[in-house]
């Protein structure tokens, strides 16, 4: 019995854990299979007040570190079950109640659901260039999206890759401008705009990449060994679904105080319907939700 349990080992859980153990709470965070959650496959981050230009794995080491320094325990099991009502997980290690629960269990990087992309898998197909670039030194490799992930990872790609296609269904990109401007000086990215990717190609390895311009171009091929994709997130909402009425994205609805609908229970970070979805957001997100814990268990 604990008096929060926190799903999600990302910025948002770790800055919960922090503040829920300094508040004197007997604290659990589950951080799930991947350590730091996005913030760990993030190649730098440069935006974090105060924490200069760092590796994303590095800064979420850091923030496990000081959560546990003040008292959090953290086990990296991943929620299988969770009951709102009960305040009780379910991992495949054991079951957890608690007076109050954080829900920070971040989003995933979306599929884009076309031919090819889940048999190549992991054969050229990636959702991150700062964990599988370096497989691709050299050659060339797609990257689809239009946002400041798809930018960022065409950018990460250009350092490494020969060429680097960026292809994009709109006219122009919606990623930050700090970004775009650094396309062109990359000097070796080419961007497709109004294209729609419609499979990736290869029988045991990813040899190429579909695409049609829109709107009723003829399909072309591109010839390339990686596609990464970049086309948004989804936030990890499915262990809720029938339980709490989640948003037209199905995100967790919780207003500034992070209260959710059931009593006792927050949402905090990029799972949270938010305006702003930031590494630094998500870490406010998790302060707020601990003390409110701590308040509800007050009261
Ligand atoms: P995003 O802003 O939601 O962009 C997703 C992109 O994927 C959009 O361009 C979208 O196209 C495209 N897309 C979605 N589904 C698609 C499909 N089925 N086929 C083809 N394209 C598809 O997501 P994000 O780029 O991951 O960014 C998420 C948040 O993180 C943003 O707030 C962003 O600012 C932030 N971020 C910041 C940095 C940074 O360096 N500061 C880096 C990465 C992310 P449409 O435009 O047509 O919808």
């Amino acid at each position: 019995m604990y008096d929060v349990v926190i799903v999600g080992g990302g910025p948002a859980g770790c800055a919960a854990g922090l503040y829920a153990a300094r508040a004197g709470l007997r604290t659990l965070v589950l951080t799930g299979g991947e350590p730091g959650g996005q913030l760990g496959i993030a190649e730098t981050v440069e935006n974090y007040p105060g924490a200069g230009a760092r590796g994303g794995p590095e800064l979420a080491a850091d923030m496990r570190r000081d959560a546990e320094q003040a008292g959090a325990e953290f086990r990296n099991e991943r929620a299988a079950e969770v009951c709102l009502r009960e305040r009780q997980v379910k991992t495949g290690q054991g079951a957890y109640r608690s007076g109050t629960l954080i829900y920070a269990a971040g989003a995933s990087p979306r599929a884009l659901g076309i031919p090819g992309e889940e048999a190549l898998r992991g054969r050229g197909v990636s959702w991150c260039a700062a964990c599988d670039g370096a497989f691709f030194k050299g050659k060339d490799v797609a990257v689809v999206g239009g946002g400041s992930s798809a930018v960022s990872e065409a950018l990460t790609l250009s350092r490494l890759c020969r060429r680097v296609y960026l292809l994009h269904r709109r006219d122009t990109l919606r990623a930050e401008r700090r970004l775009t401007e650094q396309l062109e000086s990359a000097g070796n990215i080419t961007f497709l705009r109004n294209v729609q990717t419609e499979a990736i190609l290869g029988a045991k390895a990813v040899t190429g990449i579909a695409y049609r311009e829109l709107p009723e171009g003829p399909q072309r091929e591109l010839p390339c060994a990686g596609v990464f994709i970049a086309a948004g997130r989804k936030p990890n909402t499915e262990l809720l679904r029938g339980q709490i009425a989640l948003d037209a994205g199905g995100y967790l609805p919780a207003d500034e105080t992070t209260r959710t609908a059931v009593s006792g229970v927050f949402a905090a970070g990029d799972v949270r319907t938010k305006a702003v979805r930031q590494v630094v957001t998500a870490a406010a997100d998790g302060a707020v939700a601990a003390l409110m814990a701590a308040r509800f268990l007050e009261e």
